[in-house]
């Protein structure tokens, strides 16, 4: 039903308007725990959405900017307790929660780990009843800028003319990558590795340049992709063969791919650049009810649709691209035994 807003005595304006105020804060905690839920549960993944923000965007309507603050709240709730009951005692503002969870994601990106419950406890403290741009503020204080904090965990230190010593972190997934690579490489030393590593890439960036630029076409034949009948890309079939290889003209260093690599969890470069061409970067999953494709460009991995543990195979038609998330929601349901694959 309309209201004159304009008819209304000015102390009914007063007096609704606190009513409003108050529904609106119970209404914002009420959206925040569903919110929780549906991030705890997944919701979003089945409906092929790769994150709570994106669900919120395209799902609830909510604006990016409100998407952004609400899904950081949530996180905020997840990560530390006391937000969500000051929330609900509304001490702390939403848009707070969410500047709160950005400074801890920095904060820990730029340590390379967790931040304490100490530093947590002090963040949530500055936030209490603070303007954004009073909170602000206090972060400011408290932290230093990310940048400069990631930079002092790298160290190149000349130790003489002829001698360098580096100095940096890497992550678990680098770690993984560093060993696999000491496996498949004679490389005793890090240091050799390292130089075998910058070999490799100074190498792969100037045949890139030289392809850009126009050059080096004559092998174009030999890296033409076979689409067959039903739309399948597949490598050309001496790229399977065991130990070919091709003329005085190729590289020595091409690794072929064996047929070994068919129950190996290793996907070859050459799989990854078919794969990424085939799903144009871009995830894979489908919503079996809508059928609505997942958007993600970002974190893809390839995920064997058939695991490999249930006799699935390292070949183009098993393989497949999936966001971050929906490679998690594909490995939940095959320990549970769903099947949504086609
Ligand atoms: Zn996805």
């Amino acid at each position: 039903m309309p209201r004159k807003y304009s008819n209304l005595e000015s102390y009914q304006v007063l007096s609704d308007i606190r009513a409003l105020a108050l529904q609106e804060q119970s209404l914002i905690v009420d959206l925040l725990e569903y919110l929780y839920e549906v991030d705890v549960r997944k919701l979003y993944a089945p409906l092929a959405y790769s994150s709570l923000f994106e669900f919120g965007v395209k799902e609830l309507g909510f604006t990016r900017a409100q998407s952004y603050e609400r899904t950081r709240a949530v996180a905020a709730m997840k990560q530390i307790p006391e937000v969500r009951e000051r929330i609900r005692a509304g001490e702390l503002s939403l848009t707070n929660a969410a500047l709160l969870k950005r400074a801890i994601d920095a904060e820990e990106r730029a340590l390379g780990s967790k931040v304490d419950a100490h530093f947590k406890a002090a963040l949530v403290a500055a936030a209490l009843g603070a303007t954004k741009r009073e909170f602000q503020g206090k972060l400011d204080e408290v932290l230093t800028s990310p940048e400069s904090r990631a930079a002092m965990r790298e160290r190149v230190l000349h130790r003489s003319a002829t001698r360098t010593a580096l100095q940096f972190e890497i992550d678990v997934a680098t770690e993984t990558k560093m060993k696999r690579a000491r496996e498949l490489v004679d490389a005793p030393t890090l240091e050799e590795l390292f130089d075998r590593a910058l070999d490799s890439l100074i190498e792969a960036e100037e045949v890139k340049r030289r392809y850009r630029s126009g050059g080096g076409k004559k092998n174009d034949r030999d890296r033409r992709i076979e689409e067959k009948e039903d739309g399948t890309l597949v490598a050309p079939s001496h790229d399977l063969v065991a130990g070919h290889h091709e003329g005085p003209e190729s590289s020595t260093k091409e690794i072929p791919i064996k047929q070994k690599s068919l129950v190996s969890r290793y996907i070859p470069a050459k799989y990854r650049m078919l794969i990424a061409k085939r799903s144009g970067a871009q995830c894979e999953y489908i919503d079996p009810g809508t059928m609505r494709r997942c958007s993600s460009r970002s974190h893809l991995q390839i995920d064997h649709k058939m695991p490999l543990a249930m006799g699935g195979t390292t070949t183009l038609e098993n393989l497949r691209h999936l966001c971050g998330t929906h490679n998690r929601l594909e490995a939940v349901n095959a320990r549970l035994g769903i099947n949504l694959k086609g």
